[in-house]
């Protein structure tokens, strides 16, 4: 079957959602819609400790701006077999190992003189049996599983950052409580739902080489990125809810999308309007800093 592309917005339902995020939604749909793709809404809440009225409101939020979607939102949680299908094809391809690290085992691992900050240290990766057996009795927990990975940086596309380097460690595809890990939950829904343009904040740009190598393991197409700044607060923090006026119950559609479309250098101050004078390589490259009116 083949489909039009797509791009697509996929908020966490943490929290109701505040004005960066709203923004990043907003270009998410602005980058898709001004490049006749259809544009997708993905619910990542494969974390059961969400809630779901937090999922509810935040689709009411993006309506209330003004956006549409194709197709009814999807919610990651629906999706549990697809992930876990392609995480069976992996461990049956041997692409994958048990690893019984904590995050202290790790942070207290030896680390090879040129490893790159972050990464698996490898500890669990060439367990014998016998040495994979003492670790489970050891430490009582259920594994999480680690893609075997041949790389250690992988160069992705991205419209803003051009091309990007980062590292791809042996990376947790599947938890130790069983959840499927965001890295490869993203790559195979948006493979699933034709979504070649991803969009989202630029805290999310070192997550993109592990992303992409992983979609090309599955013989997935590379999506594009276009991954936006973020939104800071005065003290030029990520900006929270706790900072005050920073949702749409606070401050309200129209103050939202005023102050977005400022931010952004765009007369108009409705998604149409902003989509009319869109223009990508105009788009500010630096944080906005936002004070509340
Ligand atoms: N759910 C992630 C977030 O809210 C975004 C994931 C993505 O866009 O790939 O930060």
């Amino acid at each position: 079957m083949t489909r039009s592309p797509a791009g697509r917005f996929a908020p966490s339902p943490s929290a109701d959602l505040h004005i960066g995020n709203l923004r990043t939604a907003v270009l998410a749909w602005l980058f898709a819609r001004s490049t006749g793709r259809r544009f997708l809404m993905r619910v990542e809440d494969l974390d059961y400790r969400t809630d779901s009225d937090i999922a509810a409101r935040q689709l009411v939020d993006l309506a209330a701006l003004g956006l549409t979607w194709d197709g009814p939102a999807e919610y990651q949680s629906a999706h549990r077999d697809r992930y876990d299908g392609v995480i069976d094809g992996l461990v049956d391809a041997g692409m994958v190992y048990e690893c019984y690290c904590s995050r202290k085992d790790i942070a207290q691992a030896p680390r090879a003189p040129h490893a790159p900050q972050g990464a698996y240290p490898g500890i669990c990766r060439d367990l014998t049996d016998a040495e994979r057996d003492a670790r489970r009795r050891e430490t009582g927990r259920p594994p999480a599983l680690r893609l075997r990975t041949d790389v250690i940086t992988y160069t992705v596309t991205d419209l803003l950052h051009g091309a990007h380097t980062g590292i791809v460690d042996d990376f947790v595809v599947r938890r130790g409580d069983g959840v499927p890990a965001y890295n490869l939950a993203v790559v195979v829904d948006d493979a699933a739902a034709g979504v070649d343009q991803v969009v989202r904040g630029d805290d999310l740009l070192s997550s993109s080489p592990r992303q992409a190598y992983l979609a090309r393991l599955l013989g997935y197409p590379e999506p594009t990125y276009a991954h936006v700044p973020l939104v800071l607060n005065t003290d030029g923090a990520r900006l929270a809810k706790r900072d005050g006026a920073v949702t749409l119950a606070e401050i309200g559609a129209h103050t939202a999308l005023r102050r977005i479309a400022d931010s952004l250098g765009f007369a108009g101050a409705d998604v149409d309007a902003m989509l009319a004078e869109f223009d990508p390589a105009r788009l500010p490259r630096h944080p906005w800093i936002y004070v509340p009116d």
